[in-house]
């Protein structure tokens, strides 16, 4: 696993790993445009994917901000996603990341610097404190994108 992951390339548009210099998912032309559904890793977005019911694009963070691992915001792709959303005209951004102390400091952080430019809403987690996103049913997630609220 590790090794093929060493292989496969990044999306420069959206950091989901791609072999191709831009991922099928930012490529097709039949996604929401204005839509973007932002998640901690690759995993997420797979796991989002096979929902089915979210039709718009994503950007990976490439981890989550986590001061005592020494994980800063300069070290996730949050500066390209504020350059994206601001750029892109999006009309939502869906933060789709599980609740923990560093998902949520993360979620906040990221929703703070979006605001100016779009609405920010987060999904609705029926799961427990520290439950992987990439763990969760389909049904589970599906439901989770269906109920999500604005930021506070
Ligand atoms: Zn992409």
């Amino acid at each position: 696993m590790l090794e093929a992951k060493a292989q496969v390339g990044q999306c420069s548009v959206c950091f989901h790993l791609s072999a191709d210099p831009v991922c099928d998912i930012c490529r097709a032309t039949n996604r929401d445009l204005q839509t973007l559904c932002v998640v901690a890793d690759s995993r997420d977005v797979i796991a989002i994917e096979k929902t089915r019911e979210y039709r718009g694009r994503y950007h990976v963070l490439g981890g989550l901000i986590s001061p005592m691992d020494g994980i800063g915001p300069e070290q996730l792709n949050i500066g390209p996603l504020v350059h994206r959303v601001s750029k892109e005209g999006t009309q939502e951004v869906i933060m789709a990341i599980s609740p923990s102390i560093e998902g949520d400091t993360t979620t906040l952080y990221v929703g703070q610097l979006l605001k100016p430019f779009t609405r920010v809403t987060r999904i609705a987690f029926g799961l427990p404190m520290g439950g992987d996103l990439e763990y969760a049913d389909e049904v589970t997630l599906a439901r989770a994108l269906e109920g999500r609220r604005d930021l506070e």
